[in-house]
């Protein structure tokens, strides 16, 4: 591996060959997979440490298949407080589905912080950098460099998540609001559960997936930015979630609301070059498999440079 080293002012600086603004799901992914090939990487992330975000924590055996190609040994995420899920439960127009899911696959459920401090971890392994409490607001170029917070690249990949560090959002957003509610219920702790709770509309509905010990994360989609969000969700706890519980319950984190980053992953133009994850509009807007596709932008953009730094 090669580090750059300027001088500049007298001091010497380390010029990385990626700079990554976030270090989520993507922005991890992404720098190990660089890490890997030998790049000089660092992440910049605004929080002061590894916080629990607003998810579902459903981590689809689809997104740990694809950890797993990249070399990411998963089994270890399933030993700490979380969730194996085998099959999930569609409630919808009076209606129970059960779906298990083929040759024993096994989906994830799992507080963030967890999951996002495994794939740091992961990516330190080679050789990444994080530095925590950076919140990046301006990138400036100075001839072939860019320089962030005081840290020098030759590129920047931008892993925000749903939204710009410009505030710049995509058409078509969807948006979720959800929390964690530490309680016993009678559902079972194996499934994820999905009620559709307005007639014939599948552009809303509202969660519960077990991501602990008595750990559920509940929440409403709706596929189109609602103002009643908060309604719904009240609605629906008390329609579908409270009525299962068993003795007292109580939040652990308190709900809240946010974007998801997907335009619509079908149409070609919703990637954009230079963002990966949902800030590349990669969310799966039927199941909220957010967070395949976080991973699966992040491994191609990675391939993608390697292509190119072969070409010549
Ligand atoms: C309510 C809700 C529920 C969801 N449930 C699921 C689910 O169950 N399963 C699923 O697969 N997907 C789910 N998703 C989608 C999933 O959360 C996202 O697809 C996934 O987190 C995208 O990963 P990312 O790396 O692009 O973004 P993130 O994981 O959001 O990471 C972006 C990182 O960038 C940091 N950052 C942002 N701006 C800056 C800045 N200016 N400077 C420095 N750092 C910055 C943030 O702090 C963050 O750590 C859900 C989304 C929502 C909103």
């Amino acid at each position: 591996m090669t580090w750059t080293v300027i001088k500049r002012h007298g001091e010497k600086m380390t010029i990385y060959d990626y700079l990554i603004v976030g270090g989520g799901i993507a922005g991890s992914v992404c720098a190990r997979e660089l890490g890997k090939r030998g790049k000089k990487c660092i992440i910049l992330e605004k929080n002061s440490s590894q916080s629990e975000k607003v998810c579902g924590g459903g981590v689809s055996y689809k997104a740990l298949g694809m950890l797993e190609k990249t070399g990411i040994e998963t089994e270890s995420l399933f030993l700490t407080d979380s969730k194996r899920i085998t099959g999930h439960i569609i409630f919808q127009d009076g209606k129970y589905k059960e779906k298990i899911y083929e040759g024993g696959k096994i989906s994830l459920g799992i507080r963030r912080a967890l999951l996002d401090g495994c794939l740091i971890c992961a990516a330190k392994y080679y050789n990444v950098q994080i530095k925590y409490g950076e919140e990046v607001k301006n990138v400036f170029r100075t001839g072939e460099l860019y320089e962030v917070n005081g840290f020098w690249a030759k590129e920047i990949v931008w892993a925000s998540g749903a939204r710009s560090i410009f505030g710049e959002t995509l058409n078509g957003q969807s948006i979720g609001l959800s929390g964690q509610i530490t309680a016993k219920t009678d559902l079972e702790d194996n499934r994820f559960h999905y009620w559709y709770f307005e007639k014939q509309n599948s552009e809303k509905y509202f969660w519960a997936f077990p991501v602990g010990n008595h750990l559920w994360n509940v929440g409403v989609w709706s596929r189109n930015f609602e103002r009643r969000l908060k309604e719904d969700y009240q609605y629906c706890m008390e329609k579908f979630f409270l009525n299962r519980t068993i003795g007292e319950w109580g939040y652990l984190r308190k709900p809240r609301a946010e974007f998801l980053g997907h335009c619509d992953q079908r149409k070609e133009d919703c990637f954009r070059r230079s963002g990966i994850g949902d800030f590349a509009g990669t969310c799966n807007p039927v199941n909220g498999g957010g967070i395949h596709y976080a991973i699966k932008s992040a491994v191609e953009y990675a391939e993608r440079q390697q292509e190119e730094s072969f070409t010549p």
